[in-house]
């Protein structure tokens, strides 16, 4: 309590401290916040309309074909309890499971053919955004002002104390 008192004492220095310290130091980190979180929304976005572009790049095969092998997986197309998928843009047939963890992880193009499964533009936006998720210089310079803005309020109290 007594510390209070004391920094209430010296109203020019609170106002000093928060106008030239707390004040741009807040509008810096709520700026920083906001570029994170805008960041964060694009890439949940663009994350989401890739996601929904797989779905909508293959067609159900029921039955499966008699005989081939998925040539992502390398083991046959008709094995017990696999569900079979073509590719739209090409008609080649690969387990559904693994065709989506490729066109997912891997490219947007058939693992065969190379023709283009899904939308050139979702898949230029969808690399667009993994690799700004991998640059994460906001989050640093974030982290950075918050740890020297705490440090700095260590340092006011030892101003009164
Ligand atoms: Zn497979
Ligand atoms: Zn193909």
């Amino acid at each position: 309590m007594g510390a209070i008192a004391k920094l209430i004492s010296y109203p020019d220095k609170i106002l000093s401290i928060f106008f030239l310290r707390i004040l741009p130091e807040s509008i810096h980190l709520a700026i920083l916040a906001l570029c994170i979180l805008h960041k964060h929304y694009q890439i949940f976005t663009a994350r989401c309309a890739y996601a929904a572009a797989v779905k909508n790049s293959w067609r159900r095969l029921h039955p499966p074909p008699g005989s081939g092998e998925c040539s992502v997986c390398l083991s046959e197309l008709a094995a017990e309890g696999e569900e079979c998928c073509e590719l739209a843009a090409c008609g080649h047939a690969f387990h559904r499971g693994c065709v989506e963890r490729w066109l997912s992880a891997h490219a947007p193009t058939c693992p065969l053919c190379r023709a283009a499964a899904v939308p050139e533009e979702e898949a230029a936006e969808y690399r667009r955004v993994v690799e700004e998720e991998e640059d994460d210089w906001i989050e640093k310079e974030f982290a950075l002002v918050l740890l020297n803005a705490l440090d700095v309020g260590r340092c006011n109290h030892g101003i009164f104390s």
